[in-house]
């Protein structure tokens, strides 16, 4: 198990465009599992390689959506889920939209309404190389195109106003003085 450093907002490196990747080897096989146990560690629903400076790209996603608790009054269960998509990339997008409260690993803390096409459909390869192509809605559709614009250097914070971008940005760097 390995914890990698997620980059936080202003780095320039997560400005940087991800490249494809060429060969899924044992280096990528290493890569997604230290994103997914970094992922986990932050607590945290997705993650691109962008956000832990590596260029290649790579997400990993896990909603972990409640499973009802096994007994009445119980515990609700942390289900995992893991998806990991390899040089994903989105192939249509539905006109209509929706709008999701956003958090971000490295904009900590700070969350912004963000409006994205409601459904979209992705393409990808597995860790077996093998291509897939899928339409997604809800949670995993806004998931799927905020991780994606981390691949391209775009943040959720490029998407909302520059006042409430600034706001946000002011409140990170007073905490990161403080801490
Ligand atoms: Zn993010």
């Amino acid at each position: 198990m390995a914890i990698m450093e997620i980059l936080e907002v202003p780095d320039p490196r997560l400005k940087k465009i991800a490249k494809p990747v060429d060969t899924i080897d044992d280096g990528v096989r290493k890569i997604v599992s230290d994103m997914f146990d970094t992922m986990y560690d932050a607590r945290g629903i997705g993650l691109a390689s962008i956000q832990v400076g590596i260029e290649q790209a790579v997400v990993v996603i896990d909603l972990q959506e409640d499973e009802p608790p096994l007994e009445e009054g119980g515990e609700p269960r942390p289900a995992r889920q893991p998806h990991v998509f390899i040089n994903p990339e989105i192939v249509w997008q539905s006109e209509d939209l929706n709008t999701y409260t956003e958090g971000c690993l490295s904009i900590p803390e700070n969350y912004a309404d963000v409006e994205r096409p409601a459904r979209c459909r992705l393409k990808w390869l597995d860790l077996d190389s093998v291509a897939h192509e899928k339409e997604f809605d809800g949670l995993m559709s806004t998931c799927v195109q905020h991780e994606l614009d981390h691949l391209a250097g775009i943040v959720f914070l490029d998407h909302i106003s520059r006042l409430k971008r600034d706001m946000i940005l002011k409140k990170l760097a007073k905490a990161r003085k403080a801490a």
